[in-house]
C-alpha cells in the first residue's frame, strides 16, 4: 500500500504521516529531505544555491546514506534549511536527478533500520502527483499561512532556535509561492487527492479523518 501526502510547509504532513506510519506499519518517506539535503551540502560547501549546475551535480552526488547523515546536521531543519530547499527545488535538472530514488523506495519501502516494509508514507509536494502518480490513497493537507506559521514558531521556539514570528510567516509564504509557481512539479493536489484544510482541527482530528478514509479503501 503506498499512501502519499502532500501539501504546504507546516500543514501537518509530517505528523500525520509518521502517527499514520506507526499504525499501519508502513515505512515513511520524508521527500522534503532530499532537497534539504542538497540545499545544506550546497551552504557547508560555500556554493551558491542559486545555481542550477552546482545544485545539479550536488544532487547527482548525495547518496541516500549521505543525505541522512547531513539530516543531523542542526540546520537541516532550521528556517533557512527550508528555504535553501525550496530555492534548489525549482530547478527542473535537480528535480530529475532526485526523482529515481524517491520511486525506487516504493518498490522495495524499508523502516529507519532497514527492515522491509508492506507498503510506504510518502510526503512532500509532488509525491502524489509525479514521484507516486498511482498511490493507493493520495492526501493533500493544507491550512491557513499564518495557522502554519503559528505552528512553524513553536516547533522552533521548543527546538531552541530563536526566529522571530514575522520571519517565520515571511518564509513560509515566500516558500508557497515559489512551490506552487515552479514550472516542473508545482505543488498542487493531484485530481484523486482527498483534501483535508486542518486550520481548525487538532492533529488526533486529523489523524481520525485520515483512518476512516484508509479504513474504507
Ligand atoms: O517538507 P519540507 O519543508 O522539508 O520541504 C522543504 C522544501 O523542499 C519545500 O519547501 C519544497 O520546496 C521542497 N519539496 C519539494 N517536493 C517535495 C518535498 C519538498 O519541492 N516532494
Amino acid at each position: 500500500m503506498i499512501i502519499t501526502i502532500d501539501g504546504p510547509a507546516s500543514a501537518g504532513k509530517g505528523t500525520l504521516a509518521s502517527t499514520l506510519a506507526d499504525i499501519y506499519k508502513l515505512a515513511y518517506f520524508d521527500t522534503g529531505m532530499v532537497y534539504r539535503a542538497v540545499g545544506l551540502d550546497l551552504r557547508l560547501k560555500g556554493q551558491d544555491i542559486n545555481n542550477e549546475t552546482l545544485a545539479e551535480s550536488s544532487a547527482k552526488s548525495l547518496t541516500f546514506a549521505k543525505m541522512m547523515e547531513l539530516s543531523k546536521n542542526k540546520e537541516f531543519r532550521s528556517s533557512e534549511g527550508g528555504v535553501a530547499a525550496s530555492v534548489v527545488s525549482a530547478f527542473p535538472k535537480v528535480r530529475a536527478a532526485l526523482l529515481k530514488m524517491q520511486q525506487d523506495f516504493a518498490k522495495n519501502p524499508t523502516f529507519a533500520n532497514g527492515t522491509p516494509a508492506q507498503g510506504a508514507i510518502y510526503d512532500g509536494r509532488d509525491t502524489g502527483t509525479v514521484v507516486c502518480p498511482n498511490a493507493d490513497i493520495k492526501f493533500f493537507i493544507t491550512a491557513s499561512s499564518e495557522v502554519r506559521a503559528q505552528r512553524r514558531f513553536k516547533e522552533l521556539q521548543e527546538k531552541g532556535m530563536d526566529t522571530p514570528y514575522e520571519k517565520v510567516l515571511a518564509d513560509i509564504i515566500a516558500r508557497d509561492e515559489r512551490d506552487s509557481k515552479r514550472s516542473t512539479a508545482p505543488l498542487k493536489p493531484a485530481d484523486d487527492a482527498i483534501i483535508i484544510d486542518t486550520s481548525d482541527l487538532g492533529i488526533e482530528e486529523v489523524v481520525a479523518k485520515a483512518r476512516e478514509i484508509i479504513d474504507n479503501h
